[in-house]
């Protein structure tokens, strides 16, 4: 008997469900509690340091050292008086997650070396230089000059994480370069205010700032930590690399919307319990599609924010999954055959005056520029669907994309029918030099008067990867474990350049002596026909969606190495340079470490699958040969040798099975390492990536084949591995 998977399985059924009580009465009364937020800052600041951070921030302007130093004594008195004895900066390099090394407040007190004191100054809030040289930089810092630093991000406040402060910081070279997510992220959206700012301009002159928001849907599994445990996989990969269907999975629809189970009731609580003391507003949760998929989702923020709450909250939910005796999966697709995870990333802009820019208005003025954002928007995904792909793309979101549960590789904008009604009508209504200003007001009419109802838009195509819900955009191609970062660096940035072209198109004709709504609206109706390609209404998971796309000229790579290259191309290259979002060295150097970190994971994957098979399946199958070999020549012993035959078909046609399957296994897994080896030689990061994609991955299906088959002969006493039916429905 395999005793590891029955001694989990047992472990798993006495984990019950946590008593967990609310740490108030209200979130309310404990909301923000861990975070160095304005209620903190007026407890601890002067109110004309708090005046000058809180200005630096809206305003996004440079903090003098001398403030940074006032705050930097604030906040070591609320840090020490909330119990912190460290303080880190908090950042994120281009791994998966976050970085902090923690540094005491202790110094030695003056003139001596025999007393401390606890301090923290200006300086050590501002900037610190981690020994950095083992973060992943594309070649751009090399070992041997290691240097880089992290410098005080004040526009996401710092929180204390059990015995320490933590500080949100961006990480760059010496040499200015970025090595992280959240540098390129406040330039994109600084280029995207100032460009969306001067287009609100020309309907409103009072607008002075535009935000970007961001509110992400967190889709993740729960296993049982102990089932976790006995499957190496899970462990080395976040993902099962062999394991037959459940007879039962999700084709009942059960699942979604289900009620809780109570153990994972509990668990959420606590999330959402410990999310409310940083200030992370969660606001739903429920049952996702997959058996043991669940969803949790705050309401939005303003981007940056929000990108650091969910990079917390991840942090959170795997702190908390442990308590529970559970662990968080927050790979993409960790089960084949059943839904993968993603992490939807609602995206819309907003002006200081309060309007939601995709938000259609109740004037005319109103709703021509709400068409003018979400035109530009259309255009900026037309232009850049190659590299919107790129910015989601990853070893383990490949998995789920083009599965038929999430959206192909292909990106394509779905805007429902009373905007798709409401934008054919301009493109229609009339001929460009024929547009008089009478027409015009036409045409208003027909954009004022979107029914209320839009905002409850109904009319959701699921199948989307990029749709508009009434009042914002739903980025949904983004993963599950990814840093939201990526997907926001582009759109923002992307959004940003075409606003700015189109800027300049109306100052142009208006130079010309056109009137600004017939300039915008002359310009806005070129956009339309030339972003058509990028919209569909139809399903996206479809055949024959692939082949139109095709035809439509979109981008439909889908090999995960070559889709990183359209972040280099001529278009995308300027496009980040003239937004000052990234320099073409950064956006090399950043390929660079995708096509490394896609090689290393598919070089685990396939190192832990050979292993798994050989020392852990095929001993197992052999096992079970020889228990039926045995019982053949026992029957053999006892009946005469035609009626042994007969009695022992099925046994020696199991023999042969298994035999079969083991064959293949083997020799699939040693032309796996053979191809491995191969490309192990070779040097340039793409090349490699591109052989791991093109001559390893493609052995993972047919040795899982193999493998999957043993598991459904093999006697269950014996296999070794938790299978599905006990991952999925333990909880
Ligand atoms: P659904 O699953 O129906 O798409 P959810 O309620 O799970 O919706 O999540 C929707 C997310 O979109 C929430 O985080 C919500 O706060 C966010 N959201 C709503 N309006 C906007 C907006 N204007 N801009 C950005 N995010 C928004
Ligand atoms: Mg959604």
């Amino acid at each position: 008997m395999s005793t590891l998977r029955f001694t989990a399985i047992e472990k798993a059924t006495q984990h019950l469900p946590l008593e967990i009580s609310a740490p108030d009465k209200l979130p309310s009364d404990y909301y923000g509690k861990y975070v160095f937020n304005k209620k903190q800052m007026a407890k601890f600041l002067s109110k004309e340091t708090m005046r000058t951070v809180l200005e630096a921030i809206d305003k996004g302007t440079t903090l003098q050292r001398e403030i940074a130093d006032h705050v930097a004594v604030g906040m070591k008195m609320w840090a020490l008086e909330m119990g912190a004895t460290h303080y880190t900066h908090w950042f994120q390099p281009l791994t998966d997650g976050t970085a902090e090394k923690h540094d005491s407040f202790i110094e030695y007190a003056d003139g001596s070396t025999l007393d401390v004191i606890e301090t923290f100054s200006g300086k050590l809030l501002a900037q610190q230089e981690p020994d950095a040289s083992s973060f992943p930089s594309g070649g751009i810092r090399n070992t041997f000059e290691a240097r880089g630093y992290t410098a005080w991000d004040p526009s996401s406040p710092a929180f204390i994480m059990g015995d320490t402060l933590c500080i949100p910081t961006v990480f760059i070279s010496y040499t200015g370069e970025a090595l992280d997510y959240k540098t390129p992220l406040l330039k994109a959206l600084s280029a995207v205010d100032k460009a969306a700012v001067d287009v609100c301009k020309l309907f409103d002159p009072n607008v002075k700032r535009v935000y970007s928001y961001l509110g992400w849907e967190q889709e993740y599994f729960l296993v049982d930590q102990a089932l976790y445990e006995a499957r190496p996989d899970l462990v080395l990969t976040g993902r099962t690399l062999m394991g037959h269907e459940s007879a039962k999975n999700q084709q009942l629809e059960d699942h979604y919307f289900g009620a809780i189970p109570p153990r994972v009731a509990a668990f959420m609580r606590e999330v959402e319990f410990e999310a409310y003391k940083y200030g992370i507003p969660l606001k739903t949760r429920h049952n996702e599609v997959a058996p043991n998929q669940y969803e949790l989702a705050p309401i939005f923020g303003e981007t940056n924010l929000a990108v650091d709450q969910n990079l917390l909250i991840m942090m959170l939910m795997n702190k908390i999954a442990t308590k529970h005796h559970f662990k968080l999966l927050l790979h993409e697709k960790p089960f084949a055959g059943i839904n993968g995870s993603g992490k939807h990333n609602n995206w819309s802009l907003g002006t200081d005056t309060g309007v939601g820019l995709f938000t259609p208005g109740k004037t005319a003025n109103e709703n021509l520029q709400f068409v003018t954002f979400l035109v530009n928007t259309l255009m900026a995904v037309y232009k850049y669907n190659g590299l919107l792909k790129a910015s989601i793309m990853s070893a383990q979101n490949a998995h789920r994309l083009g599965a038929n549960e999430a959206p192909p590789a292909i990106i394509s904008v779905f805007l429902g029918k009373q905007i798709s009604a409401v934008l054919d009508k301009i493109e229609y209504s009339s001929e460009d030099d024929e547009i008089t200003v009478e027409e015009l007001k036409k045409m208003k009419l027909g954009v004022t008067h979107i029914p209320e109802v839009l905002i409850d838009n109904t009319d959701r195509n699921r199948t989307s990867p990029f749709a508009f819900t009434g009042n914002r955009f739903e980025f949904r191609a983004v993963g599950s474990s990814a840093n939201c970062s990526t997907a926001m660096i582009v759109l923002n940035a992307a959004v940003a350049a075409q606003l700015t072209e189109f800027k300049s198109e109306i100052d142009k004709k208006m130079k010309k002596g056109m009137k600004k709504e017939e300039a915008v609206y002359d310009t806005i109706r070129l956009y339309i026909k030339e972003s058509k390609p990028v919209r569909f209404e139809g399903n996206n998971y479809s055949e024959e969606w692939k082949i139109e796309a095709e035809k439509r000229g979109l981008d439909c790579q889908t090999g995960v190495p070559l889709i990183y290259d359209a972040y280099t191309s001529d278009q995308s290259v300027k496009m980040f340079e003239s937004t000052g979002v990234m320099t073409r060295k950064e956006l090399e150097a950043r390929n660079e470490v995708k096509w490394e970190t896609y090689t290393k994971k598919i070089q685990i994957e396939a190192r832990v699958l050979g292993d798994l098979s050989i020392n852990h399946i095929i001993p197992v199958a052999t096992r079970y040969q020889s228990v039926l070999l045995d019982n053949i020549c026992k029957m053999k012993a006892v009946y005469d040798e035609k009626k042994a035959a007969g009695l022992t078909k099925e046994d020696a046609s199991l023999v042969e099975e298994i035999a079969t399957h083991i064959a293949a296994i083997k020799k699939n897994v040693d032309d796996m390492v053979e191809a491995r080896k191969v490309a192990n030689k070779i040097e340039d990061a793409r090349e490699k990536a591109i052989a791991y994609h093109d001559t390893v991955l493609p052995y993972f299906n047919v040795i899982r084949y193999h493998v999957d088959k043993l598991e459904l002969v093999v006697d269950d006493q014996m296999w070794p591995l938790p299978k599905y039916r006990e991952l999925l429905f333990t909880n």
